[in-house]
């Protein structure tokens, strides 16, 4: 059930916002927000603090929740669908990264 088989996106697909690679990382315990888990062995991130998407998250999120808090983008491996996680902090999600040796360009 929790395995990778069936994933459709096993390459780092590009950041539909910057346009740079994504990076593996493994998904936090829950979703913030809905309390849902991922149910996800891994999930792409973008993690380009120049992000056009993560730039706009912090002015956003405080215009409209009153939060310092930002989002990365994210596209989830099963389906390739493009998402949104909340980060409270530039390092949010970094410990999850997956390291990939061999896969640099
Ligand atoms: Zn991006």
């Amino acid at each position: 059930m929790y395995g990778t088989g069936h994933y459709k996106i096993t390459k780092p697909p590009v950041c539909p916002h910057c346009g740079k690679k994504m990076t593996k990382t493994e998904p936090p315990p829950y979703n913030i927000g809905d309390g849902l888990g991922w149910g996800l062995k891994y999930f792409w991130v973008c993690f380009n603090d120049e992000c056009s998407f993560f730039v706009n998250g912090w002015e956003n999120m405080r215009e409209n929740y009153g939060k310092t808090a930002s989002y990365r983008c994210v596209c989830l491996p099963d389906n390739g669908e493009i998402g949104a996680i909340c980060v409270l902090s530039y390092d949010g999600l970094k410990g999850g990264i997956i390291e990939e040796p061999g896969e640099e360009d």
